[in-house]
């Protein structure tokens, strides 16, 4: 059984969290003096003199409502990469405990591991960019926290089968974090309503894709209200700006914008891989939930430097193991899709 004490670190169990101002006191006054800011103001039309909301409740409530999940089942941090950071801080045991890892996957898990010293167990997908699942069962010990499933996974587009996390979740007595980064151009289901089932589910979305917020740096983990408040025991106190929290509010009454695109992005999704399909060094296109392709290639060295030379620049992701031949194009816009199939076309000669 998921116990969630057993897997939380005894120094995070015993921490006794800053407590800032905003803290202490967060009711209506006129005169603040207890956060050593400067009361005259900011040398800014807006005022930034006032540290912000250490919880961003504006922000929460207003997801809540988009997302259909309690503001206390909500963190908010600088980038999914923050609350990534904080899974390892707060249940991982330096030099002792394990994650396990799924490569080809986001990079950002190991790196993560690496910095915090905790050993990175990978299970390589099958060739199907599927979880293998004995293999995981196989390689999960007693000192195993966390598993990392990343669906739509970057970089292969596809979605991971449901019912294999659902699997992992029932089974394993750690913390599955399922990031959910490119759901909105998926026709799967997220993750995020089966928090009531599942003790021991994290799902990460962020604001830096579909939302089109990739510069404010905003990444979001749903989680059970337990785990959720160990993220906020651990986290940096003011962790999103004031700048940031302002613009995300503003950005979040645009739903209707975002919508447009993510249909449009996935229109294009369509079209590229259909144009790139009648390119004879193109020899595979895996299929995409996200809002980029994974094209394999039989020179893609060649192709990405050709690309460079015409400011086109795609990611080169041809020796990663299962990646082997691939460049990971990003969706453009209708105009910059043509501009890059024009440029491969010129090469198609080869
Ligand atoms: C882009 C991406 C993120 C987003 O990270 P942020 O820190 O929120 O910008 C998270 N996970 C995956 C798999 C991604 O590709």
């Amino acid at each position: 059984m998921f116990e969630l004490q057993n897997i939380l670190r005894e120094n995070i169990k015993n921490l006794i969290p800053y407590s800032s101002a905003r803290n202490e006191f967060n009711g209506e006054a006129s005169v603040f003096l207890d956060a050593n800011e400067n009361s005259f103001g900011s040398p800014l039309t807006e005022n930034y003199n006032r540290y912000p909301d250490p919880l961003q409740t504006a922000i929460k409530q207003k997801l809540s409502l988009i997302k259909g999940v309690p503001v206390k089942n909500i963190f908010l941090g600088n980038g999914s990469d923050e609350a990534i950071d904080i899974l390892f801080r707060a249940f991982c045991r330096p030099g002792m405990d394990n994650v396990i890892t799924v490569p080809p996957t986001y990079g950002m898990y190991e790196v993560s591991a690496n910095i915090n010293d905790v050993e990175n167990r990978k299970v390589k997908l099958t060739a199907a960019f599927q979880l293998d699942m004995e293999r995981i069962a196989e390689t999960i010990d007693e000192n195993t926290r966390i598993i990392f499933i990343c669906s739509p996974n970057n970089p292969t587009g596809n979605s991971i089968d449901r019912n294999d996390i659902q699997t992992l979740l029932a089974n394993f007595n750690g913390i599955v974090v399922v990031d959910e980064a490119y759901i909105n151009y998926s026709r799967q289901k997220t993750f995020i309503q089966e928090l009531t089932e599942f003790a021991n589910l994290v799902v990460l979305q962020t604001l830096s894709k579909a939302w089109g917020l990739a510069g404010l740096r905003v990444g979001m983990a749903f989680a059970s209200e337990e785990i959720i408040e160990v993220f906020n025991k651990v986290n940096a106190p003011y962790n999103i700006s004031q700048a940031s929290q302002q613009l995300v509010l503003r950005a979040l009454e645009n739903i209707d914008q975002v919508n447009e695109w993510i249909k449009q992005t996935v229109q294009e999704r369509e079209n590229l891989t259909l144009q790139l399909s009648l390119l004879d060094f193109v020899q595979n296109i895996y299929p995409s939930d996200a809002n980029f392709l994974l094209v394999k290639t039989s020179d893609p060295v060649f192709i990405y430097q050709a690309l460079v030379k015409q400011g086109i620049i795609v990611r080169n992701r041809s020796t990663v193991e299962l990646c082997e031949g691939c460049l990971r194009i990003t969706v453009g816009t209708p105009e910059e899709n043509e501009i890059l199939i024009h440029a491969m076309k010129s090469l198609n000669w080869r």
